[in-house]
């Protein structure tokens, strides 16, 4: 199998858009911009990625970027073998090779001194110089970069440099509105639409403490799992306690507070 068969998505995501982004990005594809998609963890970012690129038809290429990622990693690098050295590309050079959408996953935990690879693909160049190899790989027409972050972990530290940011057309994503976020759990995981506006009730009261002592509200991805808890036969109060309450606190008043959202929907 070539290796764009191999990172095409062949079946279509479950993907509910939440406005005209699916128009959009459709439109900063067609023109070859890079998309930023910025926004909560858990909100439907990733999903939104693979569906357009299986709605566009290319291949993706996802890399969950990390602070110990080097240039290397997204580039590539020479391999020692028993005959010598191989070299090896790295994802965003093959991406660039075969014309597939390029994914970068929480782009900020990457050091900026790793981010700065990706500048010459993302403006009229389209160029990936790989300096080890004296190679200068120009990008297939249909490649395309998209890179994700979540602006509430973002600090002095981790930010992407205001010329990487410039570089982009970006998204502003959250938590799908209240009738739409139940729409896709029930979707998702074929729970009754009531029990999944019940879940969604819970997940607002717990996104009200974010900042007052709850780093992150509860996401979509923890409705799906209770949702799916409950679908496995779990009580809805053991599968709430479990996918929505435990994940994301370690605090003792705001679990009770929590427990109690709980138990007045369940
Ligand atoms: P992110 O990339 O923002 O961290 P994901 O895209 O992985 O989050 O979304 C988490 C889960 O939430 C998905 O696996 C899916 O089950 C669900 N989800 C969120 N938004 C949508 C949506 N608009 N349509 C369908 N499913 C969604």
């Amino acid at each position: 199998m070539s290796l764009s068969e191999q990172y095409r998505i062949r079946t279509e995501p479950h993907y509910q858009p939440q406005g005209n982004e699916v128009a959009l990005f459709e439109m900063a594809y067609g023109a070859r911009l890079p998309v930023m998609v910025k926004g909560p963890t858990g909100c439907g970012k990733s999903r939104f990625v693979e569906y357009m690129a299986w709605k566009l038809q290319r291949p993706l290429i996802t890399v969950a970027c990390n602070e110990d990622m080097t240039a290397s990693d997204l580039v590539g690098r020479y391999l020692l073998e028993a005959g010598g050295t191989r070299w090896l590309d790295g994802p965003l050079t093959t991406a660039a090779r075969i014309g597939a959408i390029c994914y970068l996953d929480e782009i900020v935990e990457a050091r900026q001194d790793t981010t700065v690879v990706i500048h010459p693909l993302t403006d009229h160049r389209r160029v990936l110089p790989l300096d080890k190899k004296g190679e200068l790989v120009a990008a297939h027409p249909d490649f395309a970069l998209v890179i994700s972050y979540n602006p509430g972990y973002q600090s002095l530290m981790k930010d992407l440099k205001p010329s990487t940011k410039q570089r982009f057309t970006a998204f502003d994503f959250d938590y799908p509105e209240e009738a739409l976020e139940a729409r896709i759990v029930a979707e998702e995981t074929g729970l009754a639409l009531d029990a999944c506006e019940r879940l969604v009730r819970i997940a607002h009261a717990a996104r009200r403490l974010k900042g007052h002592g709850l780093a992150e509200g509860i996401s979509t991805r923890l409705l799906v799992h209770a949702a799916q808890l409950i679908r496995q036969g779990a009580s809805a109060r053991d599968a709430c306690r479990m996918a929505l309450v435990r994940p994301i606190t370690d605090d003792a008043d705001i679990r009770d507070t929590l427990d109690h959202a709980i138990d007045a929907q369940f």
